[in-house]
């Protein structure tokens, strides 16, 4: 792994727990497992077994490890549980229902050109109104500006998509309610004192989030502030309650780890909640844009939902920015009519430096089309090079 030096890869390596081992510390980091998903909740529950590194264990530490790209052996290593005792959200990694002996076979395939990267694993069902509201039900003596702070971090999910927040005083009529919290608070998910979990968000249509008040909150919207960082975690969770699950990229708001000082979203995070709200194209517009951008060699997506099915022309215009400054002869962007109703349109261009054989997800695609459907999603990317910059409008027009 790149993130640790080579010199201290032996010693993370080291063994702490393995198939056959018992104790203790099996039972604990086996019941933490099983709060976050990865192992199977029931079963036998007798000390027996608890304490018992069974090879459901083993699974379970495998897809963990899987899920946030350590080397995968099932093994409990120093690295592993490392990361297992991280400051983090509450919030299952897997959520309930999920096969998790499928899952175990999937994940040696994540991260493969085939792997669709335009949505999070795991995202529940959205809201059905794109105007919401939300209450801010109790405060925390450890803050003044909490109120604010809250209203921020949803002002940075109305900033990248089409929702709009309204906060009201009165839990009548209010869809989210956000309030601190601690210990067991009846909602099935109690709080663990200082540290570790520091609040957890449900989904559509829940509506619940809850800030652990157990740990000393600060408002970091200016810098840094010292204790735990409410605007991070209130972007975090407030993604859970639009109905977003765990990104696996640590560059992301939804990366289940706190990240003090983190306050914009990832290109991740973005497509992950258009993918839930889409811009719509009203009943009666002819023409409808949206704005994408990718940084750094990234791809960025939007989606566009008629309501129902019509004729149209969709088409993009792209320019973009090389921050070295060193223009190669192939830099290029591209904004692509990627998909409409969730298929792959036909590819315009494949093979070579830059693009996949024929059919893959890294084909090029046509820059105009039309066509019949309910969605268009476009694609913006760029070729050869790292460090460009792309910035593009999407235009769909009905023809009907
Ligand atoms: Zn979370
Ligand atoms: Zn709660």
């Amino acid at each position: 792994m790149s993130k640790y030096p080579a010199e201290r890869a032996q010693q993370l390596a080291k063994i702490v727990h393995r198939e056959g081992a018992r104790g203790a510390g099996v039972a604990l980091v086996k019941q933490l497992l099983t709060r976050l998903g990865y192992h199977p909740a029931g079963g036998k529950t007798d000390l027996y077994s608890a304490d018992l590194y069974d090879a459901d264990m083993t699974r379970a530490v495998r897809l963990f490890q899987a899920y946030f790209h350590l080397p995968v052996t099932g093994n409990l290593d120093v690295q592993t549980l490392k990361l297992l005792r991280q400051p983090r959200c509450g919030v299952r990694d897997i959520p309930e229902g999920v096969d998790l002996k499928a899952l175990d076979e999937s994940l040696g395939n994540a991260g493969s050109e085939t792997d669709d990267p335009f949505t999070f694993r795991f995202n529940s069902g959205p809201w059905e109104s794109y105007d919401l509201r939300y209450q801010v039900y109790n405060g925390s003596p450890d803050l003044t500006t909490e109120v604010e702070c809250i209203d921020a971090a949803f002002q940075v999910w109305a900033a990248a998509s089409p929702l709009h927040f309204t906060r009201v005083n009165t839990a009548d009529g209010a869809d989210i309610r956000l309030g601190f919290e601690s210990g067991d608070h009846g909602d099935g998910s109690p709080f663990d004192g200082p540290g570790h979990i520091l609040a957890h968000g449900f989904y559509p249509r829940n509506g619940r989030v809850h800030f652990d008040e157990a740990e000393t909150w600060r408002d970091w919207r200016f810098g840094d502030a010292g204790g735990e960082d409410l605007f991070h975690v209130a972007i975090h969770e407030i993604g859970h309650a639009l109905g977003l699950g765990h990104s696996r990229l640590d560059s992301t708001i939804m990366y289940p780890f706190a990240h003090n000082g983190r306050h914009a979203l990832a290109e991740e995070d973005i497509r992950g909640i258009l993918s839930l709200y889409p811009f719509r194209a009203g009943a009666s517009a002819r023409a409808t844009v949206v704005n994408l951008w990718a940084f750094a060699g990234g791809t960025g997506s939007a989606l566009v939902d008629f309501g129902r099915r019509r004729r149209f022309l969709a088409f993009g215009q792209t320019t973009f920015v090389d921050a070295l400054g060193d223009y190669d002869r192939d830099n290029a962007c591209a904004l692509d009519v990627f998909r409409v109703d969730g298929e792959l349109v036909g590819n315009v261009g494949y093979g070579g430096d830059h693009l996949g054989t024929n059919g893959a997800p890294s084909n090029l695609f046509p820059g105009a089309y039309i066509g019949v459907g309910r969605t268009v999603q476009f694609r913006l990317s760029t070729f050869h090079s790292s460090d460009l910059s792309a910035y593009g409008s999407g235009c769909v027009l009905a023809l009907d």
